[in-house]
């Protein structure tokens, strides 16, 4: 029976075993935070990252059909 197989995970606010955490250096020092949390923004990060990547990729898209619409309607407007 060892008293030390849990730490306090600053993320979750509760316990959990050593041996799913890691300690880690924070500007309060060093703290236990449990890797499936340390994962899931990890992922969280990756997911907001690849979501900005297609509002970019979708708004020069919308851009382009706008310019590619006027440039259409300019070219009809003008007499010949
Ligand atoms: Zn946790």
């Amino acid at each position: 029976m060892s008293s030390s197989s849990t730490a306090y995970c600053y993320h979750c606010g509760t316990h959990h075993p050593r041996e799913e955490m890691r300690q880690i250096e924070t500007k309060g020092g060093k703290r236990w935070r449990c890797i499936k949390s340390i994962e899931a923004t990890k992922r969280g990060t990756a997911e907001r990252d690849a979501f900005g990547k297609q509002v970019t990729a979708s708004n020069k898209s919308e851009l382009q059909a706008k310019l590619r619409m006027r440039a259409a309607l300019t070219a009809a407007q003008k007499p010949r």
